[in-house]
């Protein structure tokens, strides 16, 4: 277990500590540059940093913004690459989901069962009841019950909302689940904590070479619109989908190539399907699955290749009705589009060779150098991202000029997971000290874990900020302010889709909470009237042009629609320059000083 002890305020990702990193990239020269603050990039820069490397992690967008806000959200060993033979995968995984739950990140990874009806071939039972057993066996049983075989009684008793034709019994198994976009968050503050130079807003748009080699990358500040050139030793291309795009801005040629495949979910209020368990289902070609996820369930999700926009894939009402379709074979009460409260979709990066044929894309990692100073990490899922940083920092580690100790990541727990489980176990004495209740409480505990206090205090010289945020009931006011202070949360859509889930978790979409959201992160982040009016607008048409999306035949036209929304990150504010950030944190001579200019690359 890491015993280091930091302060407090180093793993903070607020407004001044991203002018602070923004000052450092532009002076220092680096051990290691990552690029992209998705799961794999964010576990690259702690990977780094806790090696005592010396890192900057650069994110066009927001962390987690990509694909690891838009996952399944399961920490899991995949039974499909069970059946695939695919032992390895599914061990590495059940290690790294095991970790994750009772080492790494216990306040944000947790148990989930799943049951797994038997459709009636005699010989299924048997056959699905030997692959648990092997799931059970690779992964321990440290943290998860083990499965068991149900009768058809047992089994409708979990899930009366199966048709009783569609099963003739049942197996239940446990996983694991995790709010993704949070646990990326949690990461890439981790990294901080540990010494990393953070910002997220921060486009890298070209490269430095020196000879064949490249010594840095050129990044623009979304804020002000200025470059700063970035020198390192290594770079780490981690951007997920946009993996090629960065390989073009070198201007050679990848080792591998990624291709995007889009994934659909829907989110429904638990009160539609009457279930106690989660539900894996069979498709012709995978599988389904209904997750539990607080007061909601989330339905998906799809397979299908996606060459259009992808900052903003978007679900078309084919995709909805696919989904749709396949759950209703299962249950007794179908869903309709009424049932839908939220819908997302997100892009799966797999790797592909040049020759390879679609279907033999891969969902493992591969780590390449495709020239010097610079390594491509790609590929994977999310429950072995820490796997994934750890063979690309290897990779990184290979070329520098000094001995560079072996990962630890293992052992080095997130923001807020030491001490978790003591404060749990305290919790009712937090909520009569704090005045909340335990149901508040657990909330904040399984978000936030032992930085609960961070909130507690807020709320103690703030009582506003305990309560309610309007329109979304289930999270607090203090909830939105801590995202701008702490957690790098730059826009309202930041706080409305991934620090919070309240554009897929409200009928409305968050449109009642933008305007009160708005005016929370306002006060952190210095915004105008004008400014948060920006804001509010730029949301609400987000919200618009999803919903037309979702009623769109098919993939191009859901393309159209959802891009015909503005995007809240092209607009940038004068009045809200990084430069004039600087000035306050670091004196006059920083992110310009040194400008993009000679030996880049194109
Ligand atoms: C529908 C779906 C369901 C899934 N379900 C699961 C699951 O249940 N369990 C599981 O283990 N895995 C799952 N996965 C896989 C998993 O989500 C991904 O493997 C993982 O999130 C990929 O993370 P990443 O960091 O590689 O990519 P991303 O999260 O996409 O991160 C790449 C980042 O790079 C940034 N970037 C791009 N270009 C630049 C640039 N020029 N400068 C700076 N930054 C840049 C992007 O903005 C982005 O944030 C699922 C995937 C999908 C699509």
């Amino acid at each position: 277990m890491s015993s280091v002890t930091l302060s407090d305020d180093s793993s903070r990702l607020g407004p001044e500590e991203r002018g602070v990193a923004l000052a450092r990239m532009a002076e220092e020269v680096f051990d290691v540059v990552v690029v992209g603050g998705g799961v794999t990039g964010s576990g690259c820069a702690l990977d780094a940093a806790s090696r005592g490397l010396t890192v900057a992690l650069v994110e066009a967008r927001d962390f987690a913004s990509g694909t690891s806000s838009r996952s399944s959200k399961l920490i899991h060993g995949g039974l499909r690459y069970l059946e695939q033979q695919n032992f390895g995968l599914v061990r590495e995984a059940l290690r790294e989901r095991s970790l994750l739950l009772n080492v790494l990140a216990p306040h944000l990874v947790r148990p989930v069962p799943f049951l797994y009806p038997l459709t009636g071939r005699a010989w299924e039972r048997a056959y699905v009841g030997a692959g648990m057993l092997l799931y059970d066996g690779l992964g321990g049983y440290k943290g998860l019950h083990r499965h068991r075989h149900l009768t058809k009684r047992a089994a409708l008793r979990l899930a009366p909302a199966l048709a009783p034709g569609s099963l003739i019994g049942a197996i239940q198994y446990y996983d694991a689940q995790v709010d993704d976009a949070r646990h990326t968050m949690t990461v890439a503050r981790t990294a901080a904590q540990y010494g990393a130079a953070v910002a997220s807003n921060a486009e890298v748009i070209g490269f430095l070479r020196e000879g064949e080699r490249v010594t840095g990358v050129r990044v623009r500040d979304g804020h002000s619109g200025e470059e700063i050139v970035v020198r390192a030793r290594e770079v780490i291309n981690a951007a997920g989908v946009w993996t090629d795009d960065l390989q073009h801005l070198v201007g050679e040629r990848g080792k591998f190539k990624v291709r995007a495949s889009k994934g659909v979910h829907l989110v429904v209020p638990r009160d539609r399907i009457q279930l106690d368990t989660g539900l894996i289902l069979r498709t012709e070609t995978s599988v389904l699955f209904v997750i539990p996820w607080g007061r909601h369930w989330i339905v998906g999700t799809t397979d299908t290749d996606w060459t259009l926009d992808k900052a903003h894939p978007a679900a078309s009402r084919t995709d909805i009705d696919g989904v749709l379709a396949h759950v209703n074979r299962a249950l007794a009460q179908p869903l309709t589009h009424e049932d839908v409260e939220g819908v997302y979709a997100g892009l799966r990066p797999l790797l592909t060779g040049e020759s390879e044929s679609t279907s033999q894309l891969s969902r493992e990692h591969t780590v390449a150098v495709p020239v010097p100073g610079l390594v491509a990490v790609a590929g994977g899922k999310y429950t072995t991202y820490r796997v994934m940083a750890r063979d690309a920092v290897d990779a990184a580690a290979r070329s520098l000029d000094k001995a560079v100790p072996p990962s630890c990541t293992d052992v080095t727990e997130l923001v807020g997971a030491a001490g978790f489980r003591a404060l749990f176990n305290g919790r009712e004495r937090l909520a009569s000290r704090s005045g909340m209740h335990p149901a508040r409480i657990e909330h904040l505990l399984g978000r936030y874990g032992a930085r609960i206090d961070d909130l507690l205090t807020e709320v103690a010289e703030r009582p506003d900020l305990g309560q309610p945020l309007e329109g979304a009931e289930d999270y607090m006011r203090v909830e939105v302010r801590y995202a701008a202070s702490h957690e790098g949360a730059q826009h309202l859509e930041d706080v409305l889709t991934r620090r919070t889930h309240i554009s897929i978790e409200t009928w409305d979409r968050g449109l009642t909470s933008a305007e009160p959201a708005a005016q929370l992160m306002a006060e952190v982040l210095n915004w105008s009237d004008e400014q948060i009016e920006r804001e509010v607008d730029n949301y609400r048409a987000r919200v618009e042009a999803e919903r037309r999306s979702q009623e769109q035949p098919d993939d191009l036209a859901a393309d159209t629609a959802r891009t015909s929304a503005p995007d809240v990150r092209a607009a940038r504010s004068d009045t809200d320059s990084t430069a004039r950030r600087l000035k306050t944190a670091r004196g006059p001579q920083t992110a310009t000083a040194r400008h993009a200019g000679e030996g880049l690359a194109p």
